[in-house]
């Protein structure tokens, strides 16, 4: 069988995927959640709620502050306690919603637990939406990107005038290691992932879409091409595992063979991608009429794995009792962000809690000896160890010149240096000084 892929770099870390198999267990509801305005790329929520307001699970507690942006909504009943600074990950104030229970909210969100699969709409109402109703409904359940960028998916459903959607690519890679959450999504609710592609396909208008599955997860692909097999225009495509085979622009150049252009968008393309999970939320959000309350994570301590259903606004730490971990990465080790707490919210974009001690330490930096591995591994075509030495340097017009913001971020070339260079880090630096400055251009070009 041929297996796709992009053509240029990529890495082969090793996979210690332990919760691959583990059923996705349900974990009750909290009796209090912190919600941050601020769970998505765009412009933060404004609370719509204020504090003494009685809310009930399912209500919107945030406005969309703008188009690219997404409401909030409450997983619980209760009592808004305050609206207040919370912390991010890594220790950024944010204004946050924070909603307490009591025994009755309790009682009826057990029922509404209990009644949480039963459609709202019949199959009739389904398919007399149209494209525009479809999007309204993704946008107004506070939909963004589950693999982890969280971009608004009405945004990316929406092309900008003079583009034209010709396929729908549902990112099923998971090619982070150690996360198993999309697989087991897949595994236990293919239909509901097909549902939810054929609606994407409707939103965007087209009726072609790819589910792109690393080859590791068979299960997954089976179930899905089960699902699919009765679905025209639907095609479930096995990929060769390599890293970063879930990064937008590779996926798209494995898939269709088009490549996204320098500072383009990937519309430019014809493809639209959504994660696997977004198509999972898509349906909850259509035919079940939920908005985005919770989300599948993958809870990785080295010895044990478990995929989690996690309502939002829960406190990490109650997740993992006891004492603090040594170190915590929130998303999986290669592009996964260190937290220097779990006393912080699980947000839409929490796609794995990280706690392997394997991970936890770097080796000692030592001097570049110039091998080009970082170069050979980059899939962007970028040379890391110039830009992130430019970055060093704070040289930031040399840094925009070497295409210092098409890095993905994808952490290739940290991974296989050989001296243990922070690659990445000075990189990220250098691409938001580089990125804020092109912002800034570009605004004074507009006014
Ligand atoms: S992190 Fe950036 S520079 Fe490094 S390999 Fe990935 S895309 Fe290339
Ligand atoms: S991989 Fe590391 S040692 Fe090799 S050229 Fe790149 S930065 Fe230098």
């Amino acid at each position: 069988m041929k297996l796709h892929t992009f053509k240029i770099g990529g890495v082969h870390p090793a996979e210690n995927k332990i919760a691959a198999g583990k059923p996705i267990e349900n974990l009750p509801l909290p009796e209090e959640v912190v919600l941050p305005v601020s769970q998505h790329i765009g412009a933060p929520a404004t609370p719509v709620v204020k504090k003494g307001d009685k809310v009930k699970r399912g209500d919107r507690v945030a406005d969309a502050g703008g188009f690219v942006s997404a409401p909030i909504h409450t997983p619980i009943s209760g009592t808004v306690v305050k609206i207040d600074t919370a912390r991010t990950p890594q220790g950024m104030p944010v204004q946050a919603i924070y909603i307490k229970s009591d025994e009755a909210d309790r009682a009826a969100d057990a029922e509404a637990m209990a009644n949480r699969e039963k459609p709202a709409r019949t199959e009739e109402e389904i398919a007399a939406l149209d494209g525009k109703a479809i999007i309204d409904i993704i946008k107004n359940a506070g939909i963004v990107g589950l693999g982890g960028a969280t971009f608004p998916a009405h945004v990316k459903l929406s092309p900008p005038p003079g583009s034209k959607a010709e396929i729908v690519i549902i990112n099923a890679a998971e090619c982070e290691p150690c996360l198993s959450c999309d697989d087991m999504l897949m595994r236990e609710n293919p239909r509901e992932i097909v549902k939810g592609v054929e609606l994407l396909m409707r939103a965007a208008g087209v009726n072609r879409s790819v589910i792109a599955i690393e080859n590791n997860k068979p299960e997954a692909i089976a179930a899905l091409s089960e699902a699919a097999s009765s679905v025209a225009g639907i095609e479930v495509m096995p990929m060769k595992v390599k890293y970063p085979q879930g990064g937008e622009k590779q996926l798209i150049e494995a898939v269709i063979g088009k490549e996204v252009p320098s500072g383009g968008l990937p519309i430019a393309t014809g493809a639209i991608v959504q994660n696997v999970a977004t198509a999972y939320a898509v349906y909850r959000a259509v035919v079940l009429d939920e908005p985005l309350m919770d989300r599948v994570l993958t809870l990785h301590d080295g010895e044990t794995g478990r995929n989690l259903r996690v309502a939002l606004g829960t406190i990490l730490a109650t997740l993992v009792p006891g004492k603090e971990p040594e170190k915590i990465i929130l998303g999986g080790p290669m592009m996964g962000r260190t937290a220097s707490t779990l006393q912080t919210p699980m947000i839409k974009g929490t796609s794995g809690i990280l706690l392997d001690s394997r991970y936890a330490h770097r080796r000692p930096m030592e001097n570049c000896i110039r091998c080009g591995k970082c170069t050979e591994a980059c899939p962007m075509g970028l040379e890391p160890f110039l830009i992130s030495t430019l970055s060093r340097l704070q040289d930031w017009d040399e840094a925009e010149q070497q295409k210092i913001a098409n890095c993905i971020e994808c952490g290739s070339c940290s991974y296989i240096c050989p001296a243990s260079r922070p690659i990445l880090d000075f990189i990220r630096i250098g691409k938001g000084k580089v990125m804020a400055a092109m912002r800034a251009r570009a605004a004074t070009a507009k006014a």
